[in-house]
């Protein structure tokens, strides 16, 4: 395992936050964030706990919450560029980091209080999450979608850095295409 097991689920929650904004696939036109309930499902999915007020204010601040996080994946090469978003994130994050114990994960950090906004917390997480990877020297685990056609973010937690296409089906799409072509139809 590249990392902790918390800043694993970490990045990849905030890779599938930054996935539901539309992309540029044909079949990933439609937005899946637009709805209270539509962020109730992320979160219940994803295994979130503590705050979730269900309202407009929520659901915008964490749409406009991906772009930001996009734009970790986007300066993947660049070490100082990342940690400039990171610090940006942290700060109006009001990030406060408490180490603490609890459930099985060992010793960990929480950044912010559960009772925290939603969006900010989700926020934070990313941003402590990329710190780790920064630290690690391992950014170029955060890659956006080897498909021509799309611009979905993945984060790659194989052990032989492997992983190329997001998981939004293109691997097994260009798999099926490179197979019928060979088929010759
Ligand atoms: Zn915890
Ligand atoms: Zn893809």
């Amino acid at each position: 395992m590249a990392f902790a097991h918390d800043t694993d689920i970490a990045l990849r929650t905030a890779a599938a936050v930054v996935n539901t904004a539309p992309g540029t696939r044909a079949d990933r036109a439609v937005d899946t964030l637009s709805t209270a309930e539509s962020l109730q499902e992320f979160y219940e999915t994803w295994g979130w706990t503590g705050r979730l007020d269900g309202d407009a204010s929520e659901l915008e601040q964490a749409r406009a919450l991906r772009g930001r996080l996009r734009a970790l994946w986007l300066a993947a090469d660049d070490a100082h560029a990342v940690a400039d978003l990171v610090n940006e994130l942290l700060r109006t994050g009001h990030a406060l980091p408490q180490l603490v114990e609890h459930g099985e994960y060992g010793w960990h950090i929480h950044a912010t209080d559960g009772d925290a906004p939603f969006a900010r917390r989700m926020q934070v997480e990313a941003a402590m999450a990329v710190v780790d990877v920064i630290r690690a020297g391992e950014l170029s685990r955060l890659r956006v979608c080897a498909a021509d056609d799309c611009d979905d973010v993945l984060v790659d937690l194989s052990r032989n850095r492997s992983k190329r296409y997001c998981d939004s089906g293109c691997g097994n799409r260009l798999a099926a295409a490179a197979y019928r072509s060979r088929q010759g139809g």
